[in-house]
């Protein structure tokens, strides 16, 4: 099986639910640079103090600021990952290519999760975190668009990427992701 992902799709299509189960059932290290940014906001760190206003806003918080938590993650580890809301653009993605080259490993595949926009907006409403009311939501989904959705066609024109359909049951989702990495 492929294991060293990146799960791709607007805020909502539910990478993370689907990333998490991923990552126990066949004990992939799971990167989230939300959950990680969120931790350190709760914690209070100079990292979370710096992010907690532009994530609030459903802006991207510096490249600088992510690829430093995701390196620190990636360093020494040799098995598989799952890097779940990174990259979110071009340099971005960039970046994560310098890094992987350095440590000598490579994208295996990237997950596409595609979702319609009125379901993507329902569920995000029905999730009650601070960055969800409606309007931050609209924002997140447009810095998706301009910023994130570029990735589409860089990882399809390396021939990496997978376009999973996200709606149905957690099941049905994960059952079409498993048949995708095998
Ligand atoms: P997520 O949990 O992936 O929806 O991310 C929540 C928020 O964290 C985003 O709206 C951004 O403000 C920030 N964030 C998460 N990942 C990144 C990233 N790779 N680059 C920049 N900002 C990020």
């Amino acid at each position: 099986m492929k294991q060293r992902l990146l799960f791709l799709g607007p805020p909502g299509a539910g990478k993370g639910t689907q990333a998490l189960r991923l990552a126990a059932s066949h004990g992939l290290l799971h990167l989230s640079t939300g959950d990680l940014l969120r931790a350190e906001v709760q914690s209070g760190t100079p990292l979370g103090q710096e992010a907690e206003a532009v994530m609030a806003r459903g802006e991207l918080v510096s490249d600088q600021l992510v690829l430093a938590i995701v390196r620190s993650r990636l360093e020494g580890h040799t098995g598989g990952w799952l890097l779940d809301g990174f990259p979110r653009n071009l340099s971005q993605a960039e970046a994560l290519d310098a890094l992987l080259s350095e440590l000598r490993q490579e994208i295996e595949l990237v997950v596409l999760m595609e979702l319609d926009d009125a379901v993507l907006i329902a569920r995000l409403l029905g999730r009650g975190r601070a960055d969800d009311n409606e309007e931050v939501i609209r924002h997140r989904l447009a810095v998706y668009r301009e910023q994130t959705a570029p990735l589409i066609q860089h990882y399809r024109e390396r021939g990496q990427l997978v376009a999973v359909e996200a709606s149905g049951t957690v099941e049905e989702i994960g059952s079409r992701i498993e048949a995708v990495l095998s």
